[in-house]
This record gives C-alpha cells, structure tokens and sequence, in this order.
C-alpha cells in the first residue's frame, strides 16, 4: 500500500526555494544525481572489497543515462549499493547533512542565487523535474522500492520488483516555459556536454546511446545507428603521473578548459599529501587575457573535490598579486556541498591556498634564476601585477615580492633585480637612484639622469606609471633607500663640491632672494645648482610627490 508522507518542514522550504528559484544554473542536477550514483557505487565496491564478495565486479558498476523524448522523460541509473525502504525515507524525505540548509537559516535574506552555489544534492532535480521517481533496491535485499513526489503534495514510496541492486532515478521534466527549455536535457549531446563539464573524471563510465552518422560497408553512403558510448574520460588528467603527460597534452589542456590561444608559459602540477592532501595543477598564462587589467576579469582556480567540478574560479585559492595564475584544484578533504560563502571560513581552503602562493611564489623565483629569458617574458606580461601587488598592500607584500621584480638599469642596458643592482653599487653609494618618465628614450635625456651617471652610479629608469608609487611604499630595499634623481637633494657632490656650491650661494645671497621673492608661491626655494652639466635649466621637485607622481596624479579620475 502507498503511503503519502509529507516532507520534513525544513526539506520542504529548500525545495520551495529551489522550484522557485530563478537560478539560471538548473544543469548542475546532472551533475548530483551522478554524483550520487558514484557514491552509491563506491559504496557498493568498497563493501565487495570488504567483505570479500567476488559476484561484484568493478566493471560491472557503471552508470547509464536514458532518454525518453515521447514521454520526456531522462534517467540515471546506477547498480550500486541501492536504499531499502527506511533509506529511501530518511535520506530522500529530509534534507541529509545540508550546509546549504545550515547558511540558508543563519542569513535570512531572501537571496534566491545562493542555492545556486551549493551543491544541492538529490533536490536538485525538482529544478528540471515536475516529477521525480527513484526506484531502487537494496543490495542483498529482495524487495524494490519506489520514491515518488511531485512536491507539492509529499511523497510517497511503494512497493516495485526490480531485478537488480541499484537505482534508478526518473526526471519527468517541467513543462517548457518562455524562458526556460526543458527539452534541452532531452538532447543527447547537450547531455554529454554537461557530462563533460561537470563529471568527466567521475571514476565510472556513463554510457549513453548516442545516435552517430556512419559510412555503410560497401557504399559511400551514411545511416544513422545507435552507438552505446562512454561520455566521460573518467582520468583526469591532474591525477595521472606527471612523467607520463606530454606537454602538448598540458598544453591541449589548458588551452580547451581555460580558452586561450597561446600555450602557457608555465605549468605547475602538484601533489600534496598531509593534513590536506589535494592535487593542482596551475598554469602562468604567456600574455594577460584582453580584459586582465579592468574589473571585468576574474581570478581563481576551479575547484573539485574527488574529482567532482564544484565551482569555477573560486578567488581565494588565490592572492591578489597572483591573480593571473590560471588552473584547478582537487582535494578529497573537501565536501562537495561547500559553497562559495563558506569558502571564505574553510580551514582546509586556507591551508592549500597559503601553500598555492608559496608554489607560485617559488616557481616564479626558481624561474628567475634558472630560465631568465622565460622570466623576463612573464614580467613583460604580469610584472605590473606584482608592483601593484605592493603597491595596494602598502608595502606588506614588499618582503615576498622585492626579488621578483624587474627594472631596467642604464648602466647595463638591460632589465636587472634591485639585488643586482645593490650588488653592483660602488663603495659610498648610499640609495637606489631611478629616474621616471614615459620611455628610457626620454629618461635617458634628463640633465640629473646624467649627473648621477657621471658620477659612476646605476640609474633605475621607471616607465610605469605604478613604479613611482611602488617604490615609495617599499622605501628602500635592502636597507638602501630608493631615490629619485629628480627630487630634492640627491647629496652625491664631494666635500670640495659642496664647500664650493655653499659659498657661490652665499655670493648670490641677494639675488636668489630677489628671485625667490618675484616667484613668490610659485616655489619653495631658489638655490644655486650643482645638478646641470651640459643642460641650461632642470625641474626639480621637493621631497614628497614628484613630478612623474603628480601627472600620474592628474590623470586619475577623481
Ligand atoms: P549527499 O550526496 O551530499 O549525501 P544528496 O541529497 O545528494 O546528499 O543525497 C542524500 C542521500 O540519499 C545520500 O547520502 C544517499 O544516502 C542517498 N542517495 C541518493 N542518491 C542515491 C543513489 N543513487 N543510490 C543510493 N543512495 C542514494
Ligand atoms: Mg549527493
């Protein structure tokens, strides 16, 4: 006998929430129900290894999706470890183990997207379905069992004779609306493309029929014949032996999940094991994506747990200053109904991401060292990143990030570290000279760019419109403090030059106050200059905001 049972009323405020919800991403049902259905099987699989059960057969646990146009119907079904009937009323009837349901009770507003985000579970299907049935039977139990709801009205579980172990799920879909297709998840091939993107490295085949063009033998002709095909590829590449991946196939990777046209310029594939043991595998793009520097660019790596894609582009795997870095994480310490909110507060999250940045962190060092020219190459992409990356931290990202930078020394006539060039620097040298403006062209032509030249000392030229600003929330590096040419005093005149300067300013006494005084506001001080070798007049600014700063200035909108 049927019984009509009513749902637990927590289960059944998600499920309204879900039927109502406007979320645009319904398609994530597939990926549950299969998630489940591998779940089921593991379950089933680890129980034969056990308990010792030989008629189980690993190869006998895949997972098979229907479709039913006439009667738009589509079904999952796995031969796992099955429910009986108490398991069909507890597991399905009530909301399981849901942190959704947990975060959805402490933040009441009415956020209808954040379901979205979670994974939802076996209630996903009333996204896409006006009817669910699951009809399943036990392992090593005689008896089958339906699960039937239409929502509205409870559920209800009755008696049914299956064959075998396992269940079945059955979606009668929802009534196609203005906005919404329904149809779509009768279509085979939009059914293996969700497969694809969501569950391709799901550890059991899902076999579809598929309906494919084939030549006739003996004839130039094509018929249409239905092949029974595995959609997914079910080894994710992430997991395979690092030595036994080409780097065409890296390459190839990157370049479909990730939809660039360039090959990486670096790959990064690690395992971790500990506490947190996950797998990643991160990609160094060789140029910025056309949108990198505006706000329309996200960062963050996809995340999967066991292999399950839960979300893409979670950001906090990643830093800030790292945010060009592309890729994916998998971890088996994740739980898969973690959602982006709760993303924020996840320990184990944590733990990888601190040990993703110090990857990334010592890659790009290793880089430095061993493969210049690559590195050189990735500064030219994303060196801007890293100077903003200090630059926005005030100064707290200085330690980490001082050595990956790059700036163009005029006494080598190339792209150097600040490490070369306090190395390099002559006994007496005290600061770090540079000179900004828009090209080494036009730097290279300033009067105190020479002066400082003459003297023997390197002059850094800055062409970003960040370096400036970058270097003043460094201060210094290594105890030597950065210093503009172009600002205040730059103190590099012998004893003799100084006495000599002093007293010629002392001679002109009258006149420079005369000067200063028909000036008036206009400027801070008049001074005779040791700073002009062979250019008649040079600007010099006070210590503080500097010239190059104040046009950067300038043109910030305010
Ligand atoms: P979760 O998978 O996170 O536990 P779900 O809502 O997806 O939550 O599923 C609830 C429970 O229903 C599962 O824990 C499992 O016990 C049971 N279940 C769902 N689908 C199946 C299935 N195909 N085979 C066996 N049990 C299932
Ligand atoms: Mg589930």
């Amino acid at each position: 006998m049927a019984e009509k049972k009513q749902f637990k009323a927590e289960s059944k405020r998600l499920l309204d929430l879900m039927i109502n919800s406007i979320y645009t991403h319904k398609e994530i049902f597939l990926r549950e129900l299969i998630s489940n259905a591998s779940d089921a099987s593991d379950k089933l699989y680890y129980k034969a290894l056990t308990e010792n059960i030989s008629s189980i057969n690993r190869a006998d646990l895949n997972i098979e999706i229907t479709v039913d146009k006439d009667n738009r119907v589509l079904m999952i079904k796995d031969h796992g470890i099955g429910m009986d009937k108490d398991e069909l009323e507890t597991h399905l009837g009530t909301i399981a183990n849901s942190g959704s349901f947990e975060f959805k009770n402490e933040n009441e507003h009415d956020d209808i997207d954040i379901i979205g985000q979670f994974g939802v579970g076996f209630y996903a299907a009333f996204m896409v379905a006006k009817k669910v049935e699951v009809i399943s039977k036990k392992y090593d139990s005689d008896q089958g069992y339906t699960w039937v709801s239409e929502v509205s009205d409870g559920y209800e579980i009755f008696e049914t004779n299956v064959n075998n172990h396992g269940t079945t799920i059955k979606l009668y879909l929802k009534d196609n609306t203005e906005d919404e297709n329904y149809d779509e998840y009768l279509n085979q091939y939009h059914i293996r493309d969700l497969v694809k993107k969501y569950s391709d490295y799901v550890h059991y085949p899902i076999k579809m029929d598929m309906t494919v063009s084939k030549k006739k033998e003996d004839s130039d002709e094509y018929e249409d014949v239905v092949e029974n095909q595995t959609l997914n590829s079910m080894v994710p590449l992430w997991k395979r032996n690092k030595k036994d991946i080409t780097e065409e196939e890296y390459n190839d990777f990157y370049k479909d999940k990730f939809n660039d046209f360039n090959e990486p310029l670096k790959v990064i594939h690690t395992r971790v094991e500990g506490n947190v043991s996950y797998d990643s595998l991160l990609f160094i793009p060789s140029k910025p994506p056309m949108n990198y520097y505006s706000n329309e660019y996200e960062k963050g790596l996809q995340l999967y747990s066991r292999g399950v894609f839960i979300m893409d582009k979670a950001s906090e795997l990643v830093p800030e200053h790292f945010r060009f870095v592309k890729g994916l994480v998998d971890s088996e310490d994740l739980s898969l109904n973690i959602s982006r909110e709760m993303l924020q507060h996840d320990r184990q999250l944590k733990v990888i991401a601190d040990k993703i940045e110090k990857k990334i962190q010592s890659e790009l060092e290793t880089m430095l060292k061993k493969d210049r020219e690559k590195y050189e190459e990735f500064f030219n992409s994303f060196g801007l990143q890293l100077k903003f990356g200090i630059y926005n931290s005030y100064g707290m990202l200085k330690e980490k990030l001082q050595d990956l930078l790059l700036y163009y020394s005029s006494k080598e006539e190339k792209l150097i570290t600040l490490a070369n060039y306090v190395e390099n620097m002559p006994e007496g040298q005290k600061e770090i000279y540079f000179a900004s403006g828009e090209t080494r062209e036009k730097i290279a032509t300033l009067p105190q760019v020479e002066l400082v030249k003459d003297k023997g000392y390197d002059v850094l030229y800055l062409t970003d419109n960040v370096d400036e600003f970058c270097f003043q929330m460094m201060r210094d590096y290594k105890e030597k403090p950065f210093k503009s040419v172009a600002q205040g005093d730059l103190d590099i005149e012998s004893e003799e030059e100084k006495k000599e300067l002093e007293k010629t300013n002392e001679e002109n006494k009258d006149l420079l106050t005369a000067i200063k005084d028909s000036l008036g506001d206009k400027v801070v001080d008049v001074k005779v200059s040791s700073r002009l070798k062979s250019h008649p007049v040079c600007l010099v600014s006070s210590d503080g905001v500097s010239f190059e700063m104040e046009k950067v200035l300038n043109q910030m909108p305010d």
